[in-house]
């Protein structure tokens, strides 16, 4: 990864986002010298795996990305929608 700041580049940096910037906000990489001078400002997006869910009809663990229609409010408040082999026929 490459800061966005500086162009110093390392294996993992921290991605972070500007609140103020709204829904359609940019993340930026930062190294931890540039972090730390907008730390107050920033929010750190979630890791590189963002969200799972459970599949409502076997209870298994997804990615967001693999359940169908996935909604708010699961198990442990976790989205939950339905799986690829259970939304197979
Ligand atoms: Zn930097
Ligand atoms: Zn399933």
């Amino acid at each position: 990864m490459r800061c966005s700041e500086c162009g110093y580049e390392e294996r993992a940096m921290k991605t972070v986002y500007w609140p103020c910037e709204g829904d359609e906000a940019d993340e930026h990489a930062l190294c931890e010298r540039c972090y730390g001078e907008v730390a107050e400002e920033v929010l750190i997006v979630p890791g590189p795996v963002p969200c799972f869910g459970t599949c409502k009809e076997c209870s298994a663990w997804f990615s967001l990305r693999d359940l169908h229609d996935a909604k708010p409010g699961g198990r442990r408040s976790a989205p939950s929608g339905i799986c690829p082999s259970c939304a197979a026929p």
